[in-house]
């Protein structure tokens, strides 16, 4: 497969890529699953739903 398709993280408010074995780009990502969190403590410098 040529194509690499990049996951984005399944937390809605973070606009990071997810890691390759994963749905999420962070544990604190993960972990948000079961809330709704209006903020991102994924620490990419990146990501846009980190105030
Ligand atoms: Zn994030
Ligand atoms: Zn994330």
């Amino acid at each position: 497969m040529a194509d690499e398709k990049v996951n984005e993280c399944k937390n809605p408010v973070c606009s990071c890529p997810a890691q390759p074995d994963g749905k999420y780009c962070s544990a604190s990502c993960e972990g948000t699953g079961k809330t709704i969190e209006l903020d991102c403590d994924c620490g990419h410098p990146d990501c846009t739903g980190n105030f």
